[in-house]
């Protein structure tokens, strides 16, 4: 595509353009790519999605000389450079997965300056051969990818990762660029001391990821249930992922969606690894297929336009949480992410919690990562600016594309239903679970009830005026606030934080349970994609992505890297007639113009026709 012989270097706007088909760089954008074309150093942190493939692609086009872009991920790097390869860019992979002729071939295309971008995995690149090769070339940058792989601390941990500060000594002048969606102030300074990295300029992003809206609702019981309803209605035919807590639940939810006609595979470690991979493959190639899946699933998914998230258990923590829901939405457009969670996954991972052969420093920190997860469950207020606060950015505004945004919930004054739910723990002994307790708050005759004699307890029958859910409601917010804690059998106990409240000193404002009609406006509110189209518009969106398929299918590659739903979408809206107009499309590039134009416009005509 590009020559490296030409004197002069093509502009960043006009490849913008001309190979990526978009009009406008998003605000960092351009400032990294112009920091990096003037040989700079950079270390960028930017949210999933915010487009940071584009900061490197761009400088090693507009530069002399090929792109080492370091990568751990092989799925990803295939994918990367299929998509480039559809835009008509010289890119190709070194790595592990590939044969001796065709690593052969791609040395040769790099010896001889035929490749604008060469993906490469860090075992690889740290070989003297390959170092000695690149010595002998024209490198126009060296981008690390994931670049809190370094950090002994994190779970990404790569050893090799660490040598990659070889390249300072080796390519002096080169420039290098660190990239990382998630990376706390301790990781950024990790990542330039062990990349030595010095006086690289950093671009840090927001964390926020505007485009995906938080839906959260507790009630463990119908939770099945109403991950039907939410698939169905908002999100019918497209890609989602649903997180289950164990093997066996991940088993039976994939089970019931698929006898509800849903494109429902699960993945989890006990399944043999064929079994993963051919269903991770149905995942990335379709598009309308959901996994259910234990936390096994994540690492190397890349798919952009995965439309939901859906969490059937509580995660360990906030940033288990974010870096789940993150996978949706990575294409920009709106994505939902959609939890139910219920009183016994508290219990459970508390379990979890203290099985686990952790230190006790490092379980009290995973406890205060739960309950600070719990607390964003139960909040009445804007779920965005608590997450954005948890990683640092502290003075964010409501968002306007969460639940309780949307909808705000009511909160009434649960001070007394409170101070009746702590007494009723250290009546009956803190040896009994929430069931029991609301038992006999309600005054309920059971056997457990009269074996223990608790019809004689003061609190036994003081709170019949409320139902089983909203005590059930008052217990996890209890527990969320800290007021109570979990035994190991899942009984409750009062801690030291409970006593000004049992002492009237302080007071309980407390969200309503949500019944599951309450949240209308989350029905109501338009189900993203097909939704803004008419009736006419999605029948070409959906011919339009069966065209792809096709194209996708006879190339073997994932449909996205043919067209991204956002192009398709917006070819559907404007139904353009010509090339000419066709290539206005924003991700049609003037490769991608070629090599599809006339079959989308043929596609075009016959939905005119039809309709
Ligand atoms: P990241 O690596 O940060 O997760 P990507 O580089 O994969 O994000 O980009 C996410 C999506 O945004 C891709 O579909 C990409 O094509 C698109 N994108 C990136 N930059 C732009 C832009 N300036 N205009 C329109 N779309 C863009
Ligand atoms: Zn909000």
């Amino acid at each position: 595509m590009t020559s490296n012989t030409t004197a002069v270097r093509p502009e960043p706007r006009a490849l913008l353009r001309g190979v990526f088909g978009y009009h406008d760089f998003r605000p960092p954008q351009e400032a990294i790519i112009d920091h990096l074309i003037a040989g700079g150093k950079a270390l960028v942190v930017m949210p999933t999605g915010s487009g940071k493939s584009l900061c490197y692609q761009i400088p090693s086009l507009a530069r002399r000389g090929t792109g080492i872009v370091v990568s751990p991920l092989i799925a990803l790097m295939h994918d990367q450079v299929s998509a480039l390869v559809q835009s008509g860019v010289r890119a190709a992979t070194l790595n592990s997965s590939l044969d001796p002729a065709a690593l052969r071939t791609t040395e040769t295309q790099l010896a001889a300056g035929a490749l604008d971008l060469l993906y490469i995995a860090p075992e690889r690149l740290l070989q003297e051969r390959t170092l000695d090769l690149l010595g002998r070339i024209d490198v126009a940058l060296f981008a690390i990818d994931e670049a809190h792989c370094v950090s002994q601390w994190g779970h990404d941990f790569r050893p090799e990762y660490l040598q990659l500060n070889v390249l300072e000594r080796r390519f002096p002048g080169v420039p290098r660029v660190a990239l990382t969606a998630t990376a706390d102030e301790r990781t950024q300074r990790e990542i330039i001391d062990r990349l030595e990295l010095t006086g690289a300029r950093s671009f840090i992003g927001s964390f926020d990821r505007p485009n995906i809206r938080y839906l959260i609702g507790a009630g463990g019981d119908d939770a099945r249930r109403a991950l039907l309803e939410f698939i169905t209605g908002r999100h019918p035919n497209e890609a989602g992922i649903v997180y289950c807590l164990s093997r066996q639940r991940v088993e039976q939810v994939a089970a019931w969606l698929a006898g509800h006609g849903i494109a429902a595979l699960p993945y989890h470690a006990g399944l043999d690894a064929a079994t993963r991979a051919a269903h991770q493959k149905r995942f990335q190639n379709e598009d309308n297929v959901v996994i259910v899946a234990t936390i096994a699933f994540g690492m190397g998914i890349d798919k952009p336009n995965v439309r939901f998230v859906a969490h059937l258990n509580l995660p360990r923590s906030i940033e288990a949480y974010y870096q789940e829901t993150g996978r949706a939405g990575r294409d920009g457009q709106p994505a939902e992410a959609w939890m139910r969670y219920g009183l016994n996954d508290v219990v459970v991972l508390g379990r979890m919690l203290r099985d686990s052969t952790a230190g006790d420093e490092r379980k009290r920190l995973e406890r205060q990562k739960l309950e600070a997860l719990l607390a964003l469950c139960e909040q009445a207020t804007c779920r965005r600016q608590t997450l954005l606060s948890y990683f640092g950015e502290k003075d964010s505004a409501p968002c306007g594309n969460c639940d309780n945004c949307l909808n705000p919930p009511q909160v009434w004054d649960a001070t007394e239903a409170a101070r009746q739910a702590l007494s009723c723990v250290h009546r009956s002994g803190q040896m009994f679970g929430v069931n029991h307790l609301i038992d006999v708050l309600r005054g309920r005759r059971n056997e457990r009830i009269d074996k223990f004699g608790h019809q004689r307890l003061s609190t036994y029958g003081i709170g019949a005026a409320l139902a089983a859910g909203e005590w059930r409601a008052v217990y996890r917010q209890l527990i969320a606030r800290g007021l109570l804690a979990i035994g190991e059998h899942g009984e409750l106990k009062l801690t030291a934080a409970c006593r000004p409240l049992l002492r009237g000193e302080v007071e309980l404002p407390l969200c309503r349970p949500a019944p599951s009609t309450r949240r209308t406006s989350e029905r109501a509110a338009p189900s993203p994609p097909a939704a803004e189209l008419t009736a006419a518009g999605a029948a070409l969106f959906e011919a339009l992505r069966r065209l792809r398929l096709q194209l996708a299918r006879a190339r073997s590659v994932p449909p996205y890297v043919i067209f991204h739903d956002s192009t398709l979408r917006e070819i559907a809206h404007q139904r353009p007639t010509t090339l000419d107009a066709l290539s206005a499309i924003p991700g049609i590039g003037a490769h991608k113009l070629e090599t599809y134009g006339r079959q989308v416009l043929a596609e075009i005509s016959r939905a005119a026709e039809n309709a």
